[in-house]
């Protein structure tokens, strides 16, 4: 990339959450293989980001590019209204395996956000067909559903500059972000303000939407088991739907291959994206009960009413269901379970650093939180200039790497973190 491409760059491409006239850098990066991106001028970097969650098996890997290559020398797509293929069927017969009994039917759209999006239809869809109007959802503070209007809804409204919209977005119920941590002793207190609005709203809301366990880009906090389970209990006695966006969660981040395993829960619906791919191409599953299809299927609309261009496409499909079977074959648990001993063993002495205000690791996550925001740019050149790839945003420092990541390289993450952590000059205090 020429020095004419990055002014071309700056001057008309948009990147993600960047101002068009004060846009941060970008780093030009021309190949990525394994755990390493390699920038314009032969630099690598160690990956510990894995493209926000998706990543999981590293870059440019030989089965899933072959399996790609394969899929484009059929097609790489065709409608799939009206038409179905081997890679959807493929690819949804192991999703329906690996998944809890009870979700048994899905639809593939083309991103998390149109995941969630669909998984907000579905629900309003089930209590129409029933012949109630529903339509607000119970979600928890600190949540993150995507970017798009109805996903932006359920956003916490205090980190996603929810005051932007005011006025223009349904109003969601909010319950305060669960403070009782992953492994705190359980806390009945925390649940409460919860419990209270679901029974003060209950003929209202339609479903619950959360992020199981991980609370990712609202804030990346693990929270309780035993808030999952008495929601789960709650619903059920409502009748209320719960949906489970296990977006960035699922896939083995977590230490299980669903977040929604650590309390042995079932969700009626059930978001997956990021991950799905293994980070090659945009693609999300919504997987539902046969009793929520069913009951939107009998209703009045007689469908479900959301179908996008590039629904199931063939390409995307294929190199998910090899994915998967990668993820299989190469021992997830295992991998997750080194990074997750390396991840605590290097990180939790950075709790003692006076600029660190928390560490927390769960699965192949680790999170460093601050006590000042990071200076982005700077932090960042800094991460560079150390040969690793970490993307810090707020008053979080955070690794969540490929899984195939080897020791020496996760070695180097957590030494440029225990580096940027001793420099005031990258936080504004
Ligand atoms: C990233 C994310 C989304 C949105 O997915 P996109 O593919 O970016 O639209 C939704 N929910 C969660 C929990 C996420 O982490």
């Amino acid at each position: 990339m020429t020095p004419a491409d990055l002014s071309f760059d700056q001057r008309h491409i948009w990147h993600p959450y960047t101002s068009m006239t004060q846009p941060l850098p970008v780093y030009p990066v021309i190949s990525a293989h394994e755990c390493t991106l390699k920038l314009n001028d032969g630099t690598p970097l160690v990956d510990g980001m894995s493209s926000w969650w998706a990543a999981i098996h590293g870059y440019n890997h030989p089965r899933l590019n072959q399996a790609m290559k394969q899929q484009i020398d059929s097609m790489s797509h065709v409608m799939f209204g009206g038409i179905t293929h081997p890679p959807a069927v493929d690819l949804c017969r192991k999703l329906v395996a690996i998944t809890p009994e009870e979700l048994e039917c899905v639809f593939l759209a083309d991103s998390g956000s149109v995941a969630v999006e669909v998984a907000m239809k579905m629900a309003l869809q089930y209590w129409q067909a029933r012949g109630e109007k529903r339509h607000r959802f119970l979600t928890l503070g600190g949540g993150y559903h995507g970017d798009t209007t109805g996903a932006m809804s359920v956003c916490c409204p205090k980190n996603s500059m929810h005051s932007l919209w005011q006025g223009y977005l349904a109003e969601q119920i909010f319950a305060p972000a669960p403070t009782c941590r992953f492994d705190d002793e359980w806390n009945e207190h925390d649940i409460v303000p919860f419990a209270r609005l679901m029974a003060g709203n209950r003929q209202d809301i339609a479903a619950v939407i959360l992020e199981p366990i991980v609370q990712g880009a609202g804030g990346m906090r693990f929270y309780h088991p035993q808030w999952l389970r008495q929601i789960r209990r709650m619903c059920d006695r409502e009748g209320i739907l719960l949906i489970a966006d296990e977006i960035a969660t699922g896939f083995g981040r977590t230490g299980k291959l669903f977040a929604c395993e650590h309390a042995g829960i079932t969700p009626d619906i059930l978001c997956l994206g990021k991950a799905l791919t293994g980070g090659t191409m945009t693609l999300s599953a919504t997987l539902t009960t046969r009793h929520v299809a069913e009951t939107i299927s009998d209703g009045e609309a007689g469908c479900f009413m959301h179908g996008p261009t590039f629904m199931g496409n063939p390409l995307a499909c294929a190199v998910a269901s090899e994915s998967l079977s990668l993820l299989e074959n190469n021992d997830w648990q295992q991998q997750v379970a080194r990074i997750e001993q390396q991840l605590q063993a290097g990180l939790t002495p950075l709790a003692k650093e006076p600029l660190v205000a928390d560490v927390r690791v769960l699965g192949a996550i680790g999170v460093v939180e601050t006590h000042y925001p990071v200076k982005m740019a700077e932090l960042q050149r800094f991460f560079v200039e150390q040969g690793v790839w970490i993307r810090p945003f707020g008053r979080l420092i955070y690794l969540m790497p490929p899984y195939i990541i080897s020791t020496q390289e996760l070695d180097k993450l957590i030494a440029a973190i225990t580096a940027a952590v001793t420099h005031p000059e990258f936080f504004s205090q």
